[in-house]
């Protein structure tokens, strides 16, 4: 069956000289592996469409054994993520976590849109990486539907304290005076038995003005330097505890923006 698609590549490997096994996240089909005859080639038609991060329209002879590319369209490449390599370290990154999230057969438009405008923003500069990472973390927990309740204490309710014991795998606040059970004594003792982190007030404000935002203000982050950071730490536990696997992708981002 042949079909059109619309996507995005977030793998790409070489086979042999000239061709390229393509992981595309696609609006109608989720995740495929694509195989592109002459992907590698400069002279190929296909070799834009072929880029890894390359976004646009492809038409795909779908069979349930292969998929292969017959046309290619790229409308946008991303192409500043290849002149910042802290970008392009985060964007493979969110490109593993996105193609480890959607699966073969289910469209998750959401997800891909979510990958498309952190990848924007990284490529154009608009924000600082680190930025980007936390909310691309934060909004994948409500895709996963695992995000955090931080709607204030899940015991008393109250939200306006100074801070609070965040559980990581239930996604539950608790206030000073409502702590659970093992409560770490401070920041040290953190990620025993329960994984319990520690949240001030302005973080947990922070982090559900990100996951309340609309698409277009959801990179606006405090301009505290310290919560910000504090934030991404957060965020980055939280996600890999429910995605329950460590992505080298993401050791190898976290070297390059220490240079
Ligand atoms: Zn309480």
């Amino acid at each position: 069956m042949i079909v059109s698609v619309e996507g995005l590549v977030v793998n790409a490997v070489n086979m042999g000289v000239s061709d390229k096994m393509l992981t595309i996240i696609t609006r109608q089909y989720g995740r495929m592996a694509v195989y592109a005859r002459g992907g590698r080639q400069i002279s190929s038609k296909l070799m834009t469409g072929s880029l890894k991060f390359a976004y646009g329209d492809y038409v795909i002879n779908k069979t349930e054994k292969t998929n292969i590319l017959q046309e290619a369209n790229a409308k946008l490449t991303f192409f500043g993520l290849h002149k910042d390599l802290c970008a392009s370290a985060l964007a493979d990154y969110i490109a593993e976590v996105v193609s480890d999230v959607v699966m073969d057969e289910e469209p998750d438009e959401p997800t891909l849109d979510l990958a498309l405008n952190c990848l924007y923003v990284l490529s154009e500069g608009k924000r600082a990486p680190e930025d980007v990472k936390t909310v691309f973390e934060l909004r994948m927990t409500e895709r996963l539907g695992v995000y955090p309740d931080l709607s204030g204490c899940c015991k008393c309710g109250r939200s306006d304290k100074p801070w609070y014991y965040l559980d990581i795998m239930n996604g539950e606040l608790r206030c000073s005076d409502c702590k659970p059970d093992a409560a770490p004594q401070n920041e040290a003792d953190e990620g025993t038995a329960k994984i319990i982190v520690i949240m001030t007030g302005a973080e947990v404000y922070a982090a559900r003005r990100v996951l309340s935002a609309e698409k277009s203000k959801m990179f606006s982050l405090p301009t505290d330097k310290n919560v910000r950071e504090r934030l991404g730490a957060v965020s980055e536990k939280y996600l890999l505890n429910h995605l329950e696997k460590n992505y080298k992708t993401l050791d190898f981002y976290k070297e390059i923006s220490k240079l």
